[in-house]
């Protein structure tokens, strides 16, 4: 990847001139989407700007420890302060999503926003009418490792240091599975280890990311394991899907079934995998696949959603039974 010298010369002059800046993180955060913002921040509280963080709903508990997550407006509690933060921005970031809609409630106001507005994403197919300038790497292992190369190259370099060093080897740890996907590329490894020269401490950083489950997340698996997984053998798929009552039962927190749709992906001989979560108004789900089976398509086609070609998410607004059926009509035509 080589990043453009004149756009970053326009992102550092765009800067320069703001006064107001907020980054915007996409709605369920994950670490990279927040470690990317956090990462920025940092920069830009170093160079004495107003800087605020935005996030439509709360970073879920394995993430509570990020450096500086708490300075993050969220807007299902704070929702008057994060239209503030978007609507007085003079220059407005969206890390890790490629068009508003993906902030769900801070879209509106996203909209509404006349501040100039910057992309930093590596999903496919952003929404180049609303950026007026757009870093957008879809070969990229994540934002975070994206942001680093931009930061890494640019009059920004000397403000890394070691909060933002962590911040983004989370996002880039977690995208890319602890280095098991999305990184075939070198430059992802020579990233890992230029953070870990600005001082992170990457069992300690992995310990407390994974290692770290709450009782309920660990009884779900086993739920999900042992009865709601559903396995189509010669159509190479499996999905799990959970009703809300199910959810609730293990205290439906943010993050409570994170990664347990790469357990339905583990199984040998299985390409295509989803995940069913059953929340107020909609069926959440979550997509993985192995190899060639493209499920940013497959999402984008079915279930209103997207994402990359490996790992995808969508919604439907059928009743979860309805959506189970769905779902296996179309994999009952798969010819993976
Ligand atoms: P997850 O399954 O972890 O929620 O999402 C997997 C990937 O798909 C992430 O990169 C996420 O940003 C993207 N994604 C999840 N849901 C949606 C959606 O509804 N629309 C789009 N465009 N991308 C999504
Ligand atoms: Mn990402």
């Amino acid at each position: 990847m080589t990043l453009d010298k004149n756009k970053i010369l326009e992102l550092e002059q765009m800067i320069a001139k703001a006064e107001k800046i907020t980054l915007c993180t996409h709605t369920s955060p994950d670490a990279d989407t927040i470690g990317s913002a956090l990462a920025l921040q940092n920069v830009l509280l170093q160079m004495n700007k107003k800087v605020k963080v935005v996030c439509p709903n709360v970073a879920p508990d394995f993430l509570s420890w990020m450096p500086s997550v708490d300075s993050i407006l969220v807007h299902d509690m704070q929702g008057k302060a994060v239209h503030e933060a978007v609507l007085e921005a003079d220059l407005l970031f969206a890390m890790d999503f490629n068009a508003p809609h993906r902030t769900a409630n801070v879209e509106k106001v996203m909209k509404e926003s006349t501040a100039t507005k910057v992309l930093i994403d590596h999903h496919l197919f952003p929404d180049e009418d609303y950026f007026d300038l757009m870093f957008s790497f879809p070969e990229k292992s994540s934002t975070s490792e994206l942001l680093f190369d931009i930061l890494y190259n640019s009059n920004f370099k000397k403000y890394i240091n070691k909060e933002i060093a962590t911040n983004i080897f989370v996002g880039l740890m977690t995208d890319t599975g602890s280095f098991a996907y999305s990184c075939d590329q070198p430059e992802t490894f020579e990233t890992a280890a230029k953070l870990i020269r600005y001082g992170v401490k990457v069992k300690e950083t992995h310990d407390i990311v994974f290692n770290n489950n709450s009782i309920d997340r660990l009884r779900i698996l086993g739920l999900g394991i042992n009865d709601n997984l559903h396995v189509f053998a010669d159509k190479k798929a499996a999905y799990i899907a959970f009703s809300a009552e199910e959810l609730n039962q293990f205290g439906d927190k943010e993050g409570l079934t994170e990664g347990i749709v790469n357990y339905a992906l583990s199984i040998k001989g299985i390409c295509f995998a989803a995940l069913l979560t059953e929340k107020d108004d909609k069926i959440k789900m979550s997509f993985r696949s192995k190899k060639d089976f493209n499920v940013n398509e497959f999402a984008r086609n079915n279930f209103e959603g997207g994402g990359h070609h490996n790992a995808a998410g969508g919604k439907s607004f059928l009743s979860l039974k309805d959506t189970q059926a769905k779902l296996e009509k179309l994999i009952s035509e798969f010819d993976i």
